[in-house]
Parts: C-alpha cells; structure tokens; sequence
C-alpha cells in the first residue's frame, strides 16, 4: 500500500467553510503525490466552548458523561464537512468518529486516556479510500460510553493514529508556524525553534504552553512519532519535536523556552498536623481523583 501520512488541523484551521476548502485542497494535494492520508481534525473554531457554554446554561455543573455525549459531536460535525467537501475535489474520502476509528478509552469522562488504538478499521477504509478522516479529542470506553481525552486532545488523537498505522511522523497544524520560546501571540519577539526533544516539549506543554496537548507529547515520546508542528496557512517547514539525539546539537542554553497558563487554581492548606504520612495521604486523594498537583510549597 501507498505510503500514509497522518496530519491533524486544529480549530482554527477548520474555523469555517472556507478554511476547510484550503484544508481539503492541501490534503488533495498530498494524495496527488500518491499518499494516503490519515487526517485528524478539531471542532470549528470555537465550537467546544460554546458547546460548554450551552450545557452549563442548562445546569451550573453538567454530568460529565452527558457533557461528553455533547462535546464530541463538534468533531463529529468537522470530519463529515471535510470528507464532504474533500469530495467535491474528487477525493475519495471517508469519517470516522473516534470509536469508529478504533479508540478504546478508560471510563474518566472529560480526561479519558487512550487504552488502545485498533487500526483495522483504518487500514480497511484505505483499500477503498485515499483520505481517512478521524475526529479528534474522543473515543468510547469498554462498555461503548463516548468519551473525551481532554481539552486540546485532537493532538493526542493524531499521534495515535500515527502510532497505530506505523507511520514515522505527525503532522500537527495550527495557526503558528511552529513552536516558539514563548507564545507568539503574547510576546511578538518569541523566536520559532527548528527542533527540540520530547522532554523539553513535554515540559513546555505541561505548563501550559498549548500548542501540543501534554499527552500527545508523551505518546510521540513512547512510540517514537516524530510531531512537526507547522502553519495551515503556509507550506514552510515548522518545528520538528523527535528523541534527542535528533532534536539537536545539546548546548549548555539553560532555558528553551517559557510557558503560560492562566487556568490554575491555588489551594491553601493550613493548620496541619505536622507529622508523618499527611502530605501521602493528601497527596493519595488527589491522585485517586484524578487532580494533578503541579507545583507544592510546604512550609
Ligand atoms: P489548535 O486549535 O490548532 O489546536 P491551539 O490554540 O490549541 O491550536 O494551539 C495553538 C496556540 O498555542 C497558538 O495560537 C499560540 O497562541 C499558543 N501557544 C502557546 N505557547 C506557544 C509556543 N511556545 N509556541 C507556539 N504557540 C504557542
Ligand atoms: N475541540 C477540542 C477542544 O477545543 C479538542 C481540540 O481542539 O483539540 O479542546
Ligand atoms: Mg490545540
């Protein structure tokens, strides 16, 4: 079979009708070349949040199972509109939901994590098709239950189904050519970088730089994707993520780069028994439920 070459265009990127023609043209023209193409895509432009908008209208604190349901139909609604408009280029193409696509998830509602990828479905549409389209952020849990992996998780998505079909690289687009030492968007004089290692983009994407969802890093990390992160608006070469020994000559730069995150809450515990075995047993909770505990300050 031809070569395939998975790609995965955010929200932006997919924004409107218009946007995904240019989606689909770009797309068209790698199966030109004689590809197939594994493409995963994001809800339009905003439509997650005001999906969540709508759902909280309804009731302050919606059930996360049924917030699910309703989150993953933005993605639903984005692969349909590109395999619909890929065919009107002549492109033989066809969507799939993520558990169509094969995602089995754990049962964590709003943060599910990938418990494996079955490629079949894929591989047997490229029999047929040259485009496979996957929406991102979703899967289902053992009991069929539609889950999401997380604001962001398109990425995540698409190192996976890199991962599942064997493919070397992942093409992630966004509205950025690449990943820069500090949000671009924020700070005008941030500077693009060519190449960095997993470690340093994983550290980057935890604390909040979003131009990778933390996780798909981990994953690239584990199964050795290569993640080029470039521009949906222009065809130069963005910024390679790979192992380091090929992200570049080491030098002895303290610092790569510097990250955001506005979405953080502190939490103030005082008047603690200062004896053995609470911060395990603070700790022990929050981790049972799930909460990730960034930075701890005892004193
Ligand atoms: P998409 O919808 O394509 O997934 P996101 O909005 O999730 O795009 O991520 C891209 C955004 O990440 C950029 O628009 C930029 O504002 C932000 N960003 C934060 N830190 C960085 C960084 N270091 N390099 C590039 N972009 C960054
Ligand atoms: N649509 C989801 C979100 O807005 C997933 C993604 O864009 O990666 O978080
Ligand atoms: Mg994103």
């Amino acid at each position: 079979m031809a070569e395939i070459v998975v790609q995965k265009y955010g929200g932006t990127s997919v924004g409107d009708l218009e946007r995904i023609r240019k989606v689909a043209a770009r797309v068209a023209r790698t199966v030109a070349e004689g590809r197939k193409v594994a493409v995963t895509v994001s809800a339009m432009g905003r439509t997650t949040d005001a999906l969540v908008s709508i759902a909280r209208e309804v009731g302050a604190r919606p059930d996360r199972r049924e917030l699910d349901m309703l989150l993953a139909t933005g993605e639903q609604q984005s692969v349909a509109l590109l395999a619909l408009t890929l065919h009107t280029l002549g492109v033989k193409a066809r969507s799939f939901t993520g558990p169509q696509a094969g995602f089995l998830t754990d049962s964590r509602s709003g943060d599910a994590r990938i418990l494996e990828v079955d490629p079949k479905a894929l591989l047997e549409a490229f029999e047929t098709a040259d485009v496979a389209v996957v929406a991102g952020f979703q899967g289902a849990d053992e009991g069929g239950m539609i889950t999401t992996l997380g604001r962001g998780g398109s990425d995540t998505t698409a190192v996976a189904v890199a991962a599942a079909l064997g493919a070397r690289e992942c093409e992630i687009y966004t509205d950025t050519d690449g990943v820069y030492t500090t949000d671009p968007h924020l700070v005008p004089t941030a500077t693009k970088l060519a190449r960095l290692d997993y470690d340093e983009m994983l550290e980057l994407a935890s604390l909040g730089a979003k131009v990778l969802h933390p996780r798909s890093v981990w994953y690239a990390r584990r199964y050795g994707v290569r993640i080029h992160v470039r521009s949906s608006f222009s065809y130069s070469p963005g910024t390679l993520v790979t192992k380091l020994e090929e992200a570049r000559v080491k030098t002895d730069k303290p610092v790569t780069g510097v990250a955001l995150d506005r979405n953080h809450a502190r939490i103030d515990l005082t008047g603690l028994p200062d004896e053995p075995g609470v911060a395990a047993r603070i700790f022990g909770a929050l981790g049972e439920a799930g909460v990730n505990a960034d930075t701890i300050i005892q004193g």
